[in-house]
């Protein structure tokens, strides 16, 4: 048997999968043949199988370089369920028990072995590794390596040189769900990756829906309010810019009888993790958080992330949002958003700025940071498909169809209404004013206001003047989008004035067009509400549905005895298949997908025993 029939074998019997996904066999190959690999592989693809299976099959053991201490004995409590012996090195372990540890390695009775990079870059553990049988270094979230990346860790810049120093260069895996071009090739270098297999699984990830709904602040409580209520047996969570807002949210919330757990950067770190392993335990049910929250989060069942305000970029959303559905059943992602938050964040990025204007490339930061918001902006405005509007900021957009089907907009919630008329009208008074005004002014001119600060200042003898019929309120929106797109710049400094943008030229051209998103409230709802009734992968009904929550229930009581969070025990898409397919002899449990043997072994009879008793149970 050649090592890769081995490697399926492995995956199999010991994590009960039918096959690789078509990125994890690609990895597992190229390490397999002693290759090196660069998997850029996005939240949910599957990552940790890429170097589990190898440890498994290979001679040597695999260490696992990961930065996350608080998942570690997770990570290693997963491994153990699927027969893989794993340990972890990291701060919080006493010296006796990394002496019993560092011997298990030496006597190659591990497979794998999570570390962080502090741990693994000191001299002393650098030394002892050149005696182990190493098969395989595998570095999660590899990014940290980079300074362009967006979680820079130090440390991680000394797993090179140590790799470097071993007598015998194993294969070496570097895995990241984000990395642009600049990222990988920090990661290549830094890391002295030797002609890489590079693994990318494209960023698409089907199984989440995207919404966004305009919203005033005095609304998107109750409206948050009302969804949570409406998914009793849904986790999500629930993201605010500010720590003020997080905790206004989480009162509303307690006080309706939710349980909900906050996370923002200035509670005692004790209190924190207590919040996040409530919620990873399933003892809470939504976690309201600032953006300090999730990353190391690996709960696989986050079934909605509602944003309360809109972040400053489509990179911070897509990571923040792609923490719903990462065990592949269908998720909601929600940003609620509204005229002040683009206020906020430009006005965030204008005092960065001028904090930071003495410093070399600050202005150009800025005007980075800029862009970012703008993109962001777009998304909002949006009237095409919004899952085709991010992947097509990844440069990822080939593939999709024009409409996925499976997002507030192609859910026909939304319709272009075409504003080019005003966008034109807007554009040509920017042209005639003689010093620029602020959006609000701007708007007043081409809506002709009669009011005493237009007629003052002789706006009023524009060409412009009132040449729109449509509300201020609109023309207020356009100038927006017409910013985020590029058509006009909203300039920064102790006044916002609007001026033209880079793209002014192309009003000019003939076939110029400029569509807006418009939301009646009843088209809005209806596409929620059918986003919500789409049924997951495996759908359950009457009977099966009940059996699936009985389920959950076992699945709590045994992990809240063994100490583990649910999802060790089984993932949810695991129990829908077993309440759908209701295996009660040996061989029926094994054919559901995320049953192994060692998961057979230990919980087998009981989930057996709850299937079999809910069959004999008259039906009602
Ligand atoms: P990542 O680290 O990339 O976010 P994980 O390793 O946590 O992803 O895996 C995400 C989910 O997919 C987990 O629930 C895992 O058990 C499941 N999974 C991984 N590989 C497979 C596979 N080949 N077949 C079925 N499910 C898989
Ligand atoms: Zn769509």
């Amino acid at each position: 048997m050649g090592l890769f029939e081995k490697a399926q074998l492995l995956l199999r019997e010991r994590f009960g999968y039918g096959s690789f996904r078509p990125g994890q066999e690609q990895a597992v190959r190229a390490v397999l043949e002693g290759r090196d690999v660069l998997a850029v592989m996005p939240t949910g693809a599957g990552k940790s199988i890429c170097y589990q299976i190898p440890a498994a099959a290979l001679e040597g053991m695999a260490i696992v370089v990961s930065p996350l201490i608080s998942l570690m004995s997770d990570q290693v409590r997963a491994c153990r369920e699927a027969g893989i012996s794993a340990v972890f090195l990291n701060s919080t372990l006493e010296l006796e028990e990394k002496r019993q540890i560092t011997r298990a390695m030496l006597a190659n009775m591990v497979d794998v072995v999570y570390i962080t990079p502090e741990q693994l870059v000191q001299e002393r553990f650098a030394a002892y590794m050149r005696k182990l049988n190493i098969g395989l270094v595998a570095v999660d979230e590899a990014h940290c390596i980079s300074q362009w990346g967006h979680d820079f860790r130090p440390s991680y810049q000394g797993i090179g040189p140590v790799i470097a120093s071993l007598p015998q260069r194993p294969p070496v895996m570097a895995l990241t769900a984000t990395a642009t071009a600049r990222v990988s090739a920090d990661i290549r270098t830094l890391l002295g990756l030797q002609r890489p297999v590079e693994v990318r699984t494209g960023f698409d990830r089907p199984n989440l829906a995207f919404f966004v709904q305009r919203m005033p602040d005095s609304q998107k409580i109750q409206a948050i309010l009302s969804y949570v209520r409406a998914h009793p047996d849904d986790a999500g969570i629930v993201y605010c810019s500010t720590r003020k807002k997080v905790d206004e949210v989480y009162q509303e919330l307690m006080g309706a009888g939710v349980k909900a757990g906050r996370y923002k950067g200035d509670m005692a770190a004790g209190t924190r993790e207590a919040y996040q392993r409530d919620f990873i335990n399933d003892d809470t049910q939504v976690m309201v958080a600032t953006n300090a929250f999730g990353m190391g989060i690996d709960k696989s069942n986050v079934r909605y992330v509602i944003h309360h305000n809109m972040p400053a970029s489509i990179e911070a959303y897509y990571q923040e949002a792609g923490r719903a559905g990462r065990d592949g059943e269908p998720a909601e992602c929600i940003l609620l958003w509204n005229d002040n938050d683009i206020r906020i964040q430009r006005l965030l990025i204008d005092n960065a700025a001028a904090e930071a204007a003495e410093l070399e490339g600050a202005a150009q930061a800025g005007a980075g940071k800029q862009r970012l918001l703008s993109s962001m902006v777009s998304y909002c405005h949006t009237a095409g498909c919004l899952r085709r509007f991010i992947l097509g900021y990844f440069d990822e957009v080939e593939s999709l169809p024009e409409r996925c089907g499976n997002c507030g907009n192609c859910l026909d919630g939304a319709q272009g209404t075409d504003v080019s008329k005003i966008a034109v009208a807007v554009m040509a008074c920017v042209r005639e004013l003689r010093w620029p005004v602020g959006k609000g002014t701007l708007a007043d001119i081409v809506c002709g206001s009669r009011s005493a600060k237009i007629k003052d200042k002789d706006y009023d003898r524009l060409d412009s003047y009132d040449s729109v019929s449509e509300p201020a309120a609109l023309v207020r929106d356009v100038i927006e989008l017409m910013a985020a797109e590029g058509y006009l710049a909203i300039s920064d400094g102790e006044y916002t004035v609007v001026t033209q943008g880079p793209r002014a030229s192309e009003l000019s051209s003939l076939g110029f067009t400029l569509q807006m998103k418009h939301v009646s409230k009843a088209a809005a709802a209806k596409g929620a509400a059918k986003a919500s009734s789409k049924s997951s992968n495996i759908p359950l009904q009457g009977r099966e549905l009940e059996l699936f929550q009985e389920l959950r229930t076992l699945r709590k009581a045994i992990a809240d005895e063994d100490g583990v969070p649910p999802y060790v025990v089984f993932s949810d898409k695991t129990l829908r298949e077993m309440a759908s397919l209701q295996p009660t002899d040996e061989d029926a449990f094994l054919a559901v997908s995320g049953v192994g043997t060692v998961k057979l072994e230990h919980y087998g009879r009981q989930f057996m025993g709850a299937i079999r008793s809910f069959l004999e149970a008259p039906a009602e």
